[in-house]
């Protein structure tokens, strides 16, 4: 069976306040209004299927984490798209290099990122736990904080730490013997 393959750009640049990209900002969403507020005011106003409150914000932003984390199952992502493009509307522009799909939810667009990098293996959780905004997309399949300065100091701690545990011994008494 033959297919064409077509690369989509969705876009989603909207607003240049936006510092990381729409899916690792929605995941990072904390349950805070001034939160809430400053999330709409850098992607415009969410309606989700559960309305368009905090409430309903919340929720989707709970499915996305547990999407991020693989926990909807990895093979089966063409499934969850059944809900996610339900009502589904989108402005679509066409170009000679290329086609370009705005969906008419910004949610929907998050949970195809989002989807997209954790099949790349993307998606990761910083392991400080006192990181304020956990979900990130890692670099290199090992790296288990992310880019903060204080997460980085932590992870190189952790690391010092472990190395001490596991040849402190050895070192101190090499040391004495000299
Ligand atoms: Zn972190």
């Amino acid at each position: 069976m033959a297919s064409t393959q077509i690369t989509v750009h969705l876009w989603t640049e909207r607003n240049p306040r936006a510092k990381v990209p729409l899916h690792v900002d929605f995941a990072n969403l904390r349950s805070e209004p001034e939160a809430t507020q400053a999330f709409t005011k850098r992607w415009g106003p969410i309606q989700t299927p559960a309305g368009d409150g905090e409430e309903a914000l919340f929720l989707i932003r709970d499915m996305l984490r547990s999407d991020w984390r693989g926990e909807r199952g990895t093979k089966e992502s063409r499934r969850h798209l059944g809900p996610i493009i339900h009502a589904f509307s989108a402005s679509i522009g066409v170009t000679a290099e290329r086609i370009e799909i705005e969906l008419g939810q910004v949610w929907q667009t998050a949970f195809l990122l989002c989807i997209r990098d954790r099949l790349r293996g993307k998606t990761a959780i910083c392991e400080n736990p006192e990181c304020p905004a956990p979900y990130f997309l890692r670099k290199r399949k090992t790296q288990k904080f992310c880019e903060a300065g204080p997460c980085k100091n932590y992870g190189a701690r952790q690391r010092r730490k472990k190395w001490r545990d596991a040849h402190g011994n050895e070192w101190r008494s090499a040391r004495k013997q000299r």
